[in-house]
């Protein structure tokens, strides 16, 4: 058995992995990037929309190659049909081909002098003294140690690396949404937008999207709570007989958990950290989890690149601590309000989706949720009605 040693290990070349990988390594220190995947990206978990600012803010170069569509706006569709409709001038978003971002985020790191394994499966921690060492990894059937003085598990929401090293990432099924998706032919959808529809008999908990990647085709799926006793695709294929799409055009199938709640209190244990869907990074509300997976590596890099510098793996700890104090505030506002949502009936959904119709919608988006509850507030549809009231104070 051969025995390798690096600064750093990261399990999972998803988003969080190799955006990590790459400023670690760009700071000059040896890295190992591995994935059990045999072709990095493949198959997708994702419907593939993110913010525009990710481009600027992570330094991803905006290539054509993974922008698959560019976005202008959402349009939303309340349980009775009423409309409300947030249209930008300029792109606001991106609808991705994550198959090439994920290997292109990977080519980047590969790029800064990480090495990179694909159908390199981490199968469990080398643990000394009560520490861990390492990972044994499995490299085309090949078992490998691979010491390393970090131990990053980047490892998605199934992930074992943490568990197995002694960091809790339990979370009980209620904060997990169960996504299932098709990329299908679609047509009649305004391809410029995407679409999310909302309902109790719609998506449970969560909403029907439509994300559109040409004028007609686009990644369609659902996302409800985990713990329903229906399944995702008992509701997607019922929203898809009820729109008149047939299932007969369809190029994948995409299927996943999304963790909505659950953050992990300590990210880091000793010389092991944690970041990503791994760590429940995910935005409660609409569970996207890009953009969080990328602001997690960019912090674990930071005190990671530091904790090396200066030879003190102490200094590791400051990940949790800025994560908590940066992200920490937001996520839980945004898990409140995940809270309160779920009690809508779809009576309340309709009262919400006509009042925000009527609303400017450019001013209340930017996740700025006080926004909308004083527009709701406003509003003598929320006002008489003492059951509404009392779901609004619970937010405030
Ligand atoms: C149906 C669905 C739709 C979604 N849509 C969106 C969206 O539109 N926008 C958005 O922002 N987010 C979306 N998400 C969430 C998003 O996909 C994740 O938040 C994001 O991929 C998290 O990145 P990550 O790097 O933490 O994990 P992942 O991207 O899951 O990467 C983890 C990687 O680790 C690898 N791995 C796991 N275990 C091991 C092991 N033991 N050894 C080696 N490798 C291992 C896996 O193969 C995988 O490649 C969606 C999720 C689902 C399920």
């Amino acid at each position: 058995m051969s025995e390798l040693k690096y600064d750093v290990v990261i399990v999972g070349a998803g988003i969080a992995g190799p955006m990590m990988a790459r400023d670690v390594a760009k700071a000059g220190f040896s890295v190992l990037l591995v994935d059990k995947k045999a072709a990095i990206g493949s198959p997708k978990q994702c419907a593939e929309g993110i913010n525009i600012n990710v481009f600027e803010k992570y330094g991803i170069p905006y290539d054509k190659r993974f922008v698959n569509r560019e976005i202008y706006g959402a349009r939303i569709y309340s349980p009775s049909g009423y409309t409300a409709e947030l249209r930008y001038k300029n792109v606001s978003g991106v609808i991705l081909e994550r198959k090439v971002f994920d290997k292109m985020l990977a080519f980047y790191a590969a790029r800064e002098g990480a090495d990179v394994w694909p159908r390199a499966e981490a199968v469990d921690v080398i643990r000394e003294n009560g520490r861990v060492e390492g990972l044994k990894i499995k490299r085309e059937g090949e078992l490998l140690d691979v010491r390393a003085k970090v131990v990053v598990a980047a490892d998605g929401v199934e992930s074992t690396i943490a568990r197995k090293a002694g960091i809790n990432t339990y979370a009980p099924p209620h904060e997990f949404d169960s996504g299932y998706e098709y990329e299908m032919l679609i047509e009649g959808f305004d391809p410029d937008i995407i679409h999310l529809w909302f309902g109790n008999e719609v998506a449970p908990r969560g909403y029907v999207w439509v994300f559109p990647k040409d004028e007609d085709r686009a990644n369609v799926g659902i996302g409800i709570n985990s713990d329903n006793p229906k399944t995702a695709k008992y509701y997607l294929d019922k929203w898809l007989r009820e729109h008149g799409i047939s299932t007969n055009k369809i190029l994948e199938v995409n299927v996943g958990l999304v963790p909505v709640g659950g953050f992990v209190k300590e990210l880091v244990k000793d010389n092991v950290m944690i970041i990503g869907d791994a760590a429940r990074q995910v935005n409660p509300m609409h569970g996207g989890g890009m953009a969080e997976a990328m602001k997690a590596a960019a912090i674990a890099s930071k005190w990671t690149v530091k904790a090396l510098e200066e030879d003190n793996l102490k200094l590791l700890q400051n990940y949790t601590e800025e994560w908590w104090r940066e992200e920490g505030p937001k996520m839980e506002k945004l898990l409140k309000l995940r809270r309160v949502t779920e009690k809508l009936t779809d009576e309340d959904l309709d009262v919400f989706v006509q009042i925000l119709g009527g609303t400017d919608l450019e001013k209340l988006a930017g996740g700025k949720y006080t926004e909308i509850i004083k527009a709701l507030l406003k509003n003598p549809k929320v006002m008489f009605n003492r059951r509404r009231l009392s779901l609004l104070k619970e937010l405030l």
